[in-house]
């Protein structure tokens, strides 16, 4: 069954413009767009020369976001916004933001050719410096647009390449970095109804699956323990027999094997978690071929998308942990647990996606998303999120990056069949 519209996304424009921002940013085997440098300003300016080709309106918000605006009916009316960030990783791969983008460019071009009468506003975002790689914190032209970042790190946060202050940053760019200070917003729910971040899915999972795409849940989160360690006491291999040991590594040993069979647990029940050890270390200055190890240090990083399940793995972990001191004499120390929140996508949004897709005959699959994105700002702001994930089963941040233009239409479907249906009274 087909949309009972006649708005298709323009594709062919699509194919040009990710053409486009390939040759402009290319550098080696992939491409860079530096965040508040040359190559993301270059993809910057492709999308402004794109919205003014097309007829509609282009703005810049006070951290050098951009904005293709097509106007709708109610212009004080929040608008429906779509898009991503545009900057990259050091030589990654073209579609990682971009593709979001262009989404949203391809969705708009399509409604302008059909010429339906839009109630609201319907814009496409640009968004810088997403990655986290050049400034190294992660969502920062979202967060500054909606108000989140704290002043502070204006000046806190140096550029990794140039040590310029991300105020400096700003400014050398034309932006300005007082707004930021001041707290101004560019962006927030009384502007923005709904913000849709299309982006390509960074694990196999959609192509192992036989997914076009993916509607996200949630952007997971959970306890991250980034310095924790077991202390025990160092002995001689040979001397100490096992009933007298306190091994640091032997109980990380049996610790790491009780939450891996936890998570087959987790898994069975149809919870979606992930448990990462990291980095697992004796000391060098200690640690012997012949020596009880007296001490390991270890990061986890654990995941999922409801609370219910990670207070639950806050409570599992620290029950295996107080049975596994006693049982090897020794203690658990998981230090600071820097964990963000869950992060929900707006449960109305995702199950108008689903039933959109289904009605076009797509397949889509509910799932989380276990990497942070801008979608998370807004969150974060209150403005009700959603994110479709496109099949790309070669990782991102990387050349290899590939997303079939077909999955990438079928996302843009089932955005415009949104925008279109979207009820008038939001
Ligand atoms: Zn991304």
């Amino acid at each position: 069954m087909s949309a009972c519209h006649s708005a298709e996304p323009d594709i062919r424009l699509a194919a040009q413009v990710f053409e486009a921002l390939r040759q402009r940013t290319a550098d080696g085997p992939g491409i860079t767009r530096d965040s508040y440098g040359p190559g993301e300003q270059a993809a910057h300016d492709l999308l402004a020369e794109q919205g003014k080709a097309l007829g509609l309106e282009v703005t810049k918000d006070f951290v050098g976001n951009t904005y293709v605006t097509l106007p709708g009916r109610r212009r004080a009316a929040p608008m429906i916004l779509i898009g991503s960030h545009l900057d990259s990783v050091r030589q990654g791969g073209n579609f990682d933001g971009a593709a979001g983008v262009v989404a949203g460019l391809s969705v708009l071009a399509g409604l302008r050719d059909a010429g339906l009468p839009l109630s609201r506003d319907v814009g496409v975002v640009g968004l810088r410096a997403e990655e986290g790689c050049w400034l190294p914190e992660t969502w920062l032209g979202s967060r500054m647009a909606l108000g989140l970042l704290s002043p502070d790190k204006l000046d806190d946060l140096r550029h990794v390449d140039s040590g310029k202050s991300l105020a400096d940053c700003l400014l050398e760019s034309g932006f300005d970095p007082q707004a930021v200070r001041v707290g101004e917003r560019a962006l927030d729910r009384a502007k923005v109804a709904c913000f849709l971040e299309p982006h390509i899915e960074q694990g196999p999972v959609l192509a192992a699956e036989g997914f076009a795409i993916g509607i996200v849940e949630a952007i997971m989160g959970g306890p991250r323990f980034r310095d924790a360690g077991i202390l025990g006491s160092y002995a001689h291999a040979g001397g100490a027999p096992r009933a007298y040991r306190h091994d640091a590594v032997a109980a990380l040993g049996d610790f790491i094997a009780r939450v891996n069979a936890y998570w087959r647990e987790l898994e069975a029940a149809g919870h979606e978690t992930v448990f990462t050890f990291g980095i697992v270390a004796t000391d060098a200055e200690l640690h012997s071929f012949s020596r009880v190890p007296g001490e390991v240090r270890f990061c986890l990083d654990a995941r999922g998308c409801h609370d219910a399940v990670m207070q639950g793995v806050r409570e599992t972990l620290a029950a295996h942990a107080d049975a596994l001191a006693q049982e090897h004499g020794v203690r658990f120390d998981f230090g600071a647990d820097s964990g963000p929140a869950i992060l929900p996508m707006d449960p109305d949004i995702r199950e108008t996606f689903a039933r959109l897709a289904q009605s076009r005959g797509i397949a889509a699959k509910s799932m989380p998303s276990g990497a942070g994105h801008d979608a998370g700002a807004f969150i974060e702001a209150g403005i009700p999120t959603a994110m479709l994930f496109i099949r790309n089963d070669r990782g991102s941040h990387n050349p290899d990056e590939a997303m079939d233009l077909e999955d990438f239409h079928k996302a843009c479907q089932v955005l415009t069949d949104f925008v279109v249906g979207y009820p008038e009274a939001h």
